[in-house]
């Protein structure tokens, strides 16, 4: 980055920053849009740098997709959140942020396949175990098939259909990856993107995972994570805490608060921007030196000025949730943190139980359970009334013998936009489309899982909102910068 250029790095001392290299003392005005985790730990860092920040959040409350609910005594998550990291920077902040409410927690997952719950991630060779002999014979030869194809292939698969039949055969990807995933998505697996796969399936291939196993004396491999961090009261403290520590170290957040339009000032491009927002009660405007995006990419693209070359038709598209909270009067109805049921003909995907995260989040004797239906606004699930979802999910549980519908005493029904960002083939131009187009704005930066349309976990979110700081206050290797404009790699 070239600072003579219009590029903004923020020098903390005194609430001083370089803008067009030059050193303007009492200035330095960020706004960030958006409050979920992105937002609020790279505010928190900029305000203790002595930054004057402020968050503008169109919900009632912070947190975006890593809130916890609560509900008459309950508390659930938006999708059971674990956390898990091998940063020692990170971990060492997330404990100073939540201290003794840090609980560590050993996972346990189940898949519902072939009419039985099996351990999940699938462990191989063990994992086989569920197939008949024929159904066995056919998951190895057609992995054999696939081994030597990928010896003889000239060119190299680019979706997730081809990633996973080359490393685990056609039968197994038709029986174990195809019908989770394309739940998840709601498209074809040969549309998506192998991003997707090479960024969450830790597992190498069938073979290289058998053999791992067998060598390390049947133990998971290391990839598989069977420990993780939560807090006591749910996922939501993170956020909860991100915030009040803001707060502490002299930052604003305003919630209820949309944003409308980001307009740079003067039309040069270099005098910073208003941000304009919509409230319950009216509208708002702040002046911003900088500006840090974390609401979906293509809200932003509509908040910036029309311009020649805009790309307004952005094909970069996000996939909803549905979260069904039931109330059960019951001690537990499983020992599961997470359940997948990738069967087509089931409305949810995957539950999980918040009383099995932390006893704090059920009151005694009773549990509840969180069903996620995968699902997009343009799709007749989204529209249908919240009865007729809740009712179709406990009877189908009941169905499956994993709750007694009987025992159900209340429910919930919360619609989530913006869950997931879609890797969609194609994607990486978009997206450099988009990134192209962002780069006349100096001083506007994005950050996060929604805002930087890349799908990660809370600890990639967290851990890109340090780096971007750094790299705002200087203190970030050259590599990573793009331009003026940065979006953390
Ligand atoms: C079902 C599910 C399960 C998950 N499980 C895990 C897990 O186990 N572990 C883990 O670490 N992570 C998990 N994640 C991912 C985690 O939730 C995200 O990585 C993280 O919360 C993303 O934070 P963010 O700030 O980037 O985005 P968001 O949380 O989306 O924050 C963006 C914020 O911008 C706000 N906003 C949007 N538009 C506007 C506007 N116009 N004006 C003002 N504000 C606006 C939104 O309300 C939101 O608060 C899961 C996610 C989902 C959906």
């Amino acid at each position: 980055m070239n600072e003579s250029n219009g590029a903004q790095r923020l020098n903390g001392v005194n609430g001083a920053y370089i803008h067009n290299g030059h050193l303007s003392q009492g200035q330095g005005a960020i706004v960030i849009l958006g409050g979920g985790v992105a937002g609020l730990a790279s505010g928190l860092e900029l305000a203790r740098r002595g930054l004057q920040v402020t968050i503008l959040e169109q919900a009632g409350e912070v947190g975006g997709l890593a809130r916890t609910v609560t509900h008459q005594g309950y508390r659930f998550d938006i999708g059971g959140h674990r956390f898990h990291s091998h940063n020692p920077r990170l971990l060492r902040w997330l404990r100073e942020l939540l201290g003794d409410d840090l609980l560590r927690v050993s996972r346990r997952s189940h898949i519902y396949l072939q009419g039985q719950y099996v351990t999940y991630p699938l462990q191989f060779p063990g994992a086989l175990g569920i197939f008949g002999p024929r159904q066995l014979l056919q998951v190895l030869s057609s992995y054999a098939a696939a081994r030597w194809q990928q010896r003889t292939a000239t060119t190299v698969g680019v979706s997730f259909e081809d990633w996973v039949v080359q490393r685990f055969g056609r039968a197994l990807y038709e029986i174990y990856f195809r019908p989770y995933t394309e739940k998840v998505w709601g498209i074809p697996c040969h549309e998506l993107s192998a991003d997707w796969a090479a960024q969450r399936i830790s597992l190498p291939d069938l073979w290289a995972t058998m053999r791992r196993t067998l060598y390390a004396g049947r133990r998971p491999p290391a990839t598989i994570v069977s420990e993780f961090y939560y807090p006591r009261y749910g996922f939501g403290m993170i956020p909860k805490r991100l915030a009040q520590a803001l707060l502490n170290a002299g930052g604003s957040i305003v919630t209820n608060a949309s944003v409308r339009s980001v307009t740079p000032v003067g039309g040069d491009l270099a005098g910073g921007y208003t941000v304009s927002y919509g409230t319950n009660s009216g509208q708002g405007q702040l002046r911003a030196d900088c500006v840090i995006s974390t609401i979906p990419l293509n809200a932003l693209l509509r908040a910036l000025p029309p311009n020649p070359g805009a790309p307004a038709d952005v094909g970069l598209d996000y996939r909803d949730l549905i979260c069904v909270f039931l109330a059960i009067d019951q001690q537990r109805v499983s020992r599961d943190h997470w359940t997948y049921f990738p069967q087509r003909e089931l409305i949810f995907g995957r539950t999980h139980e918040p009383g099995n995260w932390s006893a704090a989040m059920t009151p005694p004797g009773m549990t509840s359970l969180v069903a996620e239906i995968f699902t997009g606004r343009d799709e007749p699930t989204w529209h249908s009334a919240d009865d007729v979802i809740a009712a179709k999910t406990v009877t189908q549980l009941h169905a499956l013998g994993f709750l007694s519908g009987d025992r159900v005493v209340d429910r919930r029904v919360l619609r989530v936009k913006n869950a997931y960002p879609v890797y969609r083939l194609g994607y990486r131009n978009e997206l450099e489309r988009a990134h192209r187009y962002l780069q006349q704005f100096p001083g506007l930066h994005l950050v996060g899982r929604t805002g930087a349309f890349r799908y990660l976990n809370s600890d990639g979110v967290i851990e890109d909102a340090l780096t971007l700081v750094d790299w705002l206050c200087g203190q970030a290797p050259a590599q990573v910068e793009v331009g003026e404009h940065y979006v953390v790699p």
